[in-house]
């Protein structure tokens, strides 16, 4: 049993053009002695950070998590690069579904915090994702044993205001949306979405980044980044073992979930101001929904007793609904917590939540059966 509790890592990253020029100051320092991460007071002259119709001031917190990567500047001995990352927790993942264990994980914070050059990176500089997917290969190719052989499939989806969009084969007609269907062994699954067998690295990094640019046309589209849809890439690696002497066949079946959340500020601007733009309200519910569904499996008395507080409202988005395992089931999770180096405010609500995760226990079993 790999469950146990949400595995909350936290990842800032180096100042942008637009940080330089107007002058910011970096608020966050890391002990990388005892994965301590430090949010300390703004400096009253950065603009970002002016709190104008409040009094409340500013005060420095700290916090802890698994894992700090400090990814600040490069020159420093503790820089955290994508091979760090991927060295330090997508490893260890892979490990896990070669084991026969279903994981997740995924990026969180405000837009422009390096949750994509987190998980999907840069073609020179590769972030989780890729890398992810050519070890699995590497692995499956390093493989010399006649009993054992593989299956891998991929698919990629995403969530835009409440809707799920195909993202390797996208629709073209309406209906444009895909719908979620759930069935009693298998749960929550998003019918007739695309799901292509791999053979190869250069396969898979095909689709990979076919599946990234239609989320990038569709976006375009729409006048916006990706910062309002959720992006879900999956990996399901199938394990055949052939036991020569027993003639016994089992299968292991692991589901890979590496997912890019909407910007989180997307979660409270609306929330604050109580708008209730047409388009906005369902733009930020599956994000908002995952807020309380983490509330809900962070609470102390959550699988204690019946009682109805204890319902997790997974239900209430498409985007819950459809995790629902990774959040608080059949799963091996893990929540990569972005921040800018200079927003107070954004980045007390990501760490704030982060740390709320860190209480979240999972379960995950191997899933393994026997065909024959
Ligand atoms: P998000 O997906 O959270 O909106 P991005 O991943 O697009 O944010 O990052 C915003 C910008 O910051 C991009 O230009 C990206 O290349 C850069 N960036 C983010 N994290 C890092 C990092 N660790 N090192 C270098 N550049 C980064
Ligand atoms: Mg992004």
């Amino acid at each position: 049993n790999v469950g146990g509790n949400v595995r909350v890592v936290v990842r800032v990253r180096g100042f942008l053009p637009r940080e330089v020029e107007r002058g910011a100051e970096c608020l966050i320092e890391m002990d990388p002695t005892n994965q301590a991460t430090k949010l300390l007071v703004p400096p009253s002259s950065d603009p970002a950070n002016t709190r104008a119709n409040t009094r409340k001031v500013f005060e420095e917190k700290s916090f802890t998590f698994d894992n700090s990567f400090w990814s600040f500047n490069k020159a420093d001995e503790h820089y955290a690069h994508q091979e760090d990352v991927y060295n330090c927790l997508g490893e260890e993942f892979l490990d896990h579904n070669f084991e026969g264990y279903h994981t997740c994980i995924f990026a969180y914070g405000q837009t422009g915090s390096g949750k994509s050059y987190t998980m999907m990176g840069t073609p020179d500089q590769p972030g989780l994702i890729p890398r992810t997917c050519e070890d699995l290969f590497q692995r499956i190719e390093s493989n010399d044993s006649p009993n054992i052989s593989y299956n891998v499939r991929v698919s990629y989806f995403e969530v835009y205001n409440e809707h799920v969009r195909d993202l390797l084969v996208p629709r073209q007609d309406p209906p444009y949306y895909l719908k979620i269907r759930e069935s009693p062994t298998e749960g929550p699954y998003i019918k007739d979405l695309t799901e292509v067998p791999v053979k190869s690295i250069s396969e898979i990094m095909r689709y990979m980044r076919a599946g990234d640019t239609s989320r990038t046309i569709a976006s375009t589209k729409m006048n916006d980044t990706s910062s309002r849809s959720h992006a879900v890439f999956t990996i399901m690696l199938k394990q055949i073992h052939h036991d020569m002497d027993t003639d016994e066949t089992t299968e292991r079946m692991a589901r890979i979930r590496l997912v890019d959340l909407a910007g989180s500020e997307r979660a409270k601007s609306t929330e604050a101001t109580g708008q209730r733009l047409r388009e906005g309200s369902n733009i930020n519910k599956s994000l908002t929904t995952l807020g309380r569904v983490i509330a809900a499996l962070a609470d102390p008395r959550h699988g204690r007793g019946g009682r109805k507080k204890d319902i997790v409202p997974y239900r209430d988005s498409i985007l819950t609904w459809l995790l629902k395992d990774s959040l608080g089931g059949n799963s091996k999770t893990a929540m990569i917590a972005c921040i800018a180096p200079s927003d107070y405010d954004e980045t007390l609500s990501t760490l704030r939540y982060a740390d709320q995760a860190k209480r979240i226990r999972t379960r995950a079993i191997v899933n393994q059966d026997h065909v024959s």
